[in-house]
């Protein structure tokens, strides 16, 4: 059955690699290489806050682990197209390398998610062109 979700149309010359490197499985961020700070979602502009530095962010691979640092229930999709996936859990993810990204907790039924629960990158392979980073409660 084809998929049938939103996905990305025209990625930006910012988030081109990122979803490259997603087709392989590997996690990217970048970091600031003036001041570290890690970088995500992709972008020209360094976020540190006293650094501001523009396009000296570098691409590094995450290893893929993290906990959540909030989360979500998600009851009533905003799109209908997700309606046969309610309830989810949408989570922030505090990753191993100091950034955070937004994905799904999957494998864990809804109630049984907690803030601080270590997770793992689970890759679900949408399409042949395309992989979504979603994570499942580690150990
Ligand atoms: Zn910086």
């Amino acid at each position: 059955m084809p998929y049938s979700k939103p996905l990305i149309d025209h990625p930006t010359y910012n988030s081109k690699e990122w979803w490259a490197a997603t087709q392989q499985h590997r996690l990217l961020y970048q970091r600031c290489r003036l001041c570290q700070t890690p970088v995500f979602p992709p972008r020209d502009a360094c976020p540190g806050p006293d650094c501001l530095g523009f396009q000296a962010n570098e691409w590094q691979e995450s290893a893929g682990r993290g906990t959540i640092y909030s989360f979500t229930t998600v009851r009533q999709p905003m799109d209908p197209r997700f309606n046969d996936d309610v309830p989810y859990t949408l989570a922030l993810i505090e990753m191993d390398e100091g950034f955070r990204m937004w994905s799904n907790i999957t494998g864990t039924p809804v109630e049984d998610v907690r803030i601080g629960q270590r997770v793992a990158v689970a890759w679900d392979d949408v399409t042949d062109e395309v992989a979504l980073p979603k994570f499942t409660v580690a150990g």
